[in-house]
């Protein structure tokens, strides 16, 4: 017997939400996604879990980056078409899968009530390990969690229907990005430039950085052949995980 061909994600959804851990991670993997989602019509929410506080290569003072960073996250947001951002304030590089997360990642899925979620791959990616920072693998697992069971479940954190009058939500598909599994492609080629202008937003991390254009092209051409897109095309790949 042969494994059934995977299934599509839906073709458009009315509102979609981006959970990442650090502000310019949906930027680097997923931008050129966003873009294309914005174009169709598809509102898109920003959820960042923490403030990337840990993050820089200069002497920007400690206490000035997290504000700095959400406002480059803001700016980058606007270059796709994304005007709600939402932060956390989690703290950077201490992540834990806790279920204060969890709530907090539920509170804004029942908030927003998006058919579509993207976020981190939970797994470790053994050949990009880049990709697989802790916080990183923390927030795509804690957002599978508060997608599956906990906003769907009005007994799950019960405080946020009895407090905050925030019904239960059903996610219908998850979309996780740096996937060792990826198994679809956007391609991104008619978008690209503005992905490059969400990514020179963040300027705190990429001001030093002469080949930015170079190396996520350089990516995003390798996504596209190991895909079978036609030569020259960009795309940005990954797991689609069905989960109504
Ligand atoms: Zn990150």
């Amino acid at each position: 017997m042969t494994a059934p061909p995977p299934r599509k994600p839906a073709e458009h959804v009315e509102r979609a939400l981006c959970v990442l851990a650090h502000p310019d991670d949906v930027d680097f993997g997923s931008a050129g996604t966003v873009a294309t989602w914005t174009a169709a019509g598809t509102q898109v929410t920003y959820c960042i879990v923490t403030d990337g506080d840990a993050g820089g290569f200069d002497e920007t003072p400690r206490e000035r980056m997290g504000p700095l960073r959400r406002e480059e996250q803001r700016a980058a947001a606007a270059a796709v078409g994304v005007t709600d951002v939402r932060f956390l304030g989690h703290p950077d590089g201490r992540l834990e899968l806790t279920l204060d997360l969890r709530r907090d990642i539920s509170r804004v899925i029942r908030q927003v009530r998006p058919q579509r979620v993207l976020t981190s791959s939970p797994e470790r990616w053994y050949e990009r390990i880049g990709a697989s920072h802790p916080d990183h693998m923390t927030v795509g697992e804690s957002t599978l969690r508060a997608v599956y069971p906990d906003a769907r479940n009005p007994f799950a954190f019960p405080e946020l229907l009895a407090d905050e009058g925030l019904d239960a939500w059903t996610v219908g598909e998850v979309w996780l990005g740096a996937s060792p599994r990826a198994d679809h492609a956007v391609d991104v080629t008619d978008v690209v430039e503005l992905k490059f202008a969400a990514l020179k937003s963040h300027v705190t991390q990429v001001s030093h950085v002469d080949d930015l254009e170079e190396f996520v092209t350089g990516w995003m051409a390798q996504t596209a052949r190991r895909f079978g897109l036609p030569e020259g095309h960009l795309a940005e790949a990954f797991h689609v995980v069905h989960t109504a």
